[in-house]
């Protein structure tokens, strides 16, 4: 078997995201990220993926929710475009129009497919329908996390599992293991981001570990943040797959930090987490 390369990764990975930007650049210098997500049963987390994704550069950042929801959304955050889509009786998104969101998402520079998705089986199949005919890179979470999803298409892809969503997806599969598995060989490049106490990203021939962050981040919500952040780094063009992920990982991780040395670990909401991105790159 090759030897698999470890790393420890410092704040130094940052280190582009300190760069001024071009006076010459406008909106579309910085990518468009387009988000999938959002049930009647889990509105919040697609809501604070894009608040995350908001915050981190990206240009444009375009968000397909349920119909229902997209008012209430647009109301909370202006920034992102809301698109309302049909939605199933249960109030998630619709298989109804895929073949149009595919139209629209092929104009994506990535797509995050997952935060409060929900488990419907119609909706489900529209994320895998999404996922077959993609081109652009994907970021997969929460929902979006099942073994045939995983799989499908050839688009190169980081996948954001916690521990649960990684047994779901690679069986007893080591980490080291899964990604040449899941896709690595027919030619696309898969990223695992394998969260917990300590975070390992996987690809390849590496893996990178993650000692940032802490038990501030053990409430909900915390995940959806890191998905919104690494899916609009990867969509600002702040850096390829494995960057993308690492950069994302210590930042949301360092933010952590601050957090609970600011306010502690008890007494905070998760989106506080979002203040603390700026002063995480400033020192
Ligand atoms: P999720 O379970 O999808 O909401 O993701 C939880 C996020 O919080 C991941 O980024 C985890 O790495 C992080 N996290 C949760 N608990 C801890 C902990 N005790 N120490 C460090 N990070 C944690
Ligand atoms: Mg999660």
């Amino acid at each position: 078997a090759p030897s698999v390369a470890d790393f420890v990764l410092t704040s130094a990975v940052l280190a582009p995201l300190r760069e001024l930007r071009s006076p010459r650049s406008d909106k579309r210098t910085y990518g468009h990220l387009f988000v999938v997500g959002g049930s009647k049963s889990f509105p919040g987390a697609v809501l604070m993926s894009v608040l995350a994704a908001l915050k981190t550069g990206a240009g444009l950042v375009t968000a397909f929710v349920p119909e229902s929801l997209a008012a209430a959304y647009a109301a909370q955050v202006p920034e992102a475009m809301w698109v309302g889509w049909p939605e199933t009786p249960e109030g998630g998104l619709a298989l109804e129009g895929a073949h149009l969101l595919r139209e629209r998402i092929s104009r994506a520079s990535v797509l995050l497919i997952g935060p409060g998705l929900s488990r419907e089986a119609e909706t489900l199949a529209l994320a895998m329908d999404i996922v077959k005919t993609a081109t652009v890179p994907l970021v997969l979470d929460a929902d979006a996390l099942q073994p045939e999803i995983v799989r499908a298409g050839k688009a190169p892809r980081i996948l954001t599992p916690h521990a649960g969503e990684f047994a779901r997806i690679a069986g007893r599969r080591a980490l080291k293991d899964f990604p040449s598995e899941a896709g690595e060989a027919r030619g696309g490049e898969v990223v695992t981001v394998l969260k917990g106490p300590v975070t390992r990203i996987c690809a390849g021939g590496c893996v990178a570990h993650s000692f940032f962050g802490g038990p501030v981040l053990a409430r909900g919500g915390s995940g959806d943040l890191l998905a919104g952040i690494i899916g609009g780094l990867l969509g600002g063009n702040s850096g390829e797959l494995l960057e993308s992920a690492c950069r994302g990982v210590v930042w949301h991780g360092l933010a952590a930090d601050a957090l609970a040395r600011e306010r502690g670990q008890v007494a905070v909401r998760t989106t506080e987490l979002l203040e603390f991105l700026p002063p995480t790159l400033r020192g």
